[in-house]
């Protein structure tokens, strides 16, 4: 909080593309940057409200409310259990509890949906609080594994039952034009597009899945982390004539574990063929797959060129692919011309930015 506050007043304003952390502590020097921290961080303690003070939390990892409020005798469990069980929930080493993790269209939520999450912490997680997750998710700790039944009943009361949250069927997907000044595609309601059919293909239960990513970013600053997802996309645009429509820049290959690298570079595709391609990628895999791939180490050797099936490289991908996306003319079909969650005519206008970016 002090660092934020420091950060807000004395940042550059003026000059957009240097309001950045690293220049203030660069003009400013490490020393008196570190001084101002520790003057503001006593002021931050001593103007903290009382509710805030009773919440922090000085020993996070300390189960601090076991409760159990619920046993499994009489709760409905409707079919979607066993799936929400497996794609949306981990044992933890502790005994008797798991993690849940809620799975949010594109990381949206309404206010009902934010009161009704409120409520299940207070009621489920022994720990008594929810973290927001990098993959626009949220997950509670600490919940009694009989409790179970019951909370996903009341997630599904408030529509945040849905399954996969731990697979590849809950993309990634930045604000993009719902509110982005500088975004040139609607990345955020393509996520949401991807996600529905995905699951709707029940793809959450596929094992071979499951540790693969989709992130799609607006434009190129990457703010969905498209380079380490393993089918990745960058907004832009594309041209027929005078017409123009949504395009992105698909990278394959990116992760961010044990063998982190940065997806490679592999065709352009039509925001309205996002779809096809994607489940043309994951039918190429199954058809060349060995045994016991998952598409994210089957990926990792054809884009390391490491793969001695039918499909060899990237490029072997690219051919596959490259019909998918060629566009059709205007009077053949206009929605192509158009980008998701919008009816007008496409056209890359941006504005000021927000950020440095
Ligand atoms: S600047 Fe960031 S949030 Fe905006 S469109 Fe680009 S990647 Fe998305």
């Amino acid at each position: 909080m002090a660092v934020l506050r420091i950060f807000d007043r004395l940042g550059d304003r003026k000059n957009m593309a240097r309001n950045r952390m690293r220049y203030l502590v660069n003009d400013m020097g490490w020393e008196k940057f570190q001084n101002l921290v520790l003057k503001e961080r006593a002021i931050v303690r001593s103007t903290q409200s009382v509710i805030t003070l009773l919440e922090v939390d000085h020993t996070p990892n300390e189960i601090k409310r076991p409760i159990r409020i619920s046993d499994e005798s009489g709760v409905p469990t409707s079919d979607g259990y066993a799936r929400w069980l497996k794609t949306n929930t981990v044992k933890q080493k502790q005994s008797g509890y798991r993690s849940i993790f809620i799975t949010l269209e594109a990381g949206d939520i309404t206010a009902n949906q934010l009161n009704a999450l409120a409520d299940l912490i207070r009621d489920y997680s022994s720990e008594g609080k929810a973290r927001f997750g990098f993959v626009q998710n949220v997950a509670l700790r600490y919940v009694y594994e009989d409790d179970l039944p019951h909370l996903y009943s009341k997630l599904l009361e408030s529509g945040l039952a849905k399954s996969g949250a731990l697979t590849m069927t809950a993309p990634i997907g930045c604000s993009g034009t719902t509110s982005c000044n500088l975004a040139l595609t609607n990345s955020h309601r393509l996520a949401k597009e991807i996600q529905r059919k995905l699951l709707e293909l029940k793809f959450d239960e596929d094992d071979d899945l499951r540790d693969s990513s989709i992130k799609i970013s607006g434009c190129p600053n990457s703010c969905a982390q498209h380079g380490i997802a393993t089918i990745g996309f960058f907004g832009g645009g594309g041209r027929v004539g005078k017409d123009m429509y949504a395009n992105y820049q698909m990278s394959l290959g990116g992760r961010s574990d044990g063998d982190t690298m940065l997806g490679q570079t592999c065709l352009r595709v039509p925001a309205k063929r996002v779809i096809p391609v994607i489940l043309k990628i994951i039918e190429l895999f199954k058809q060349n797959k060995k045994s016991d791939d998952t598409l994210q180490s089957w990926i990792h050797r054809v884009v390391n060129n490491n793969e001695d099936s039918e499909i060899k490289s990237i490029n072997d991908i690219k051919k596959v692919l490259e019909p998918l996306v060629i566009p059709p003319t205007k009077e053949e079909d206009p929605d192509f011309y158009l980008d998701y969650g919008n009816d007008t005519s496409y056209h890359t206008k941006t504005g000021k930015g927000e950020c440095a970016a």
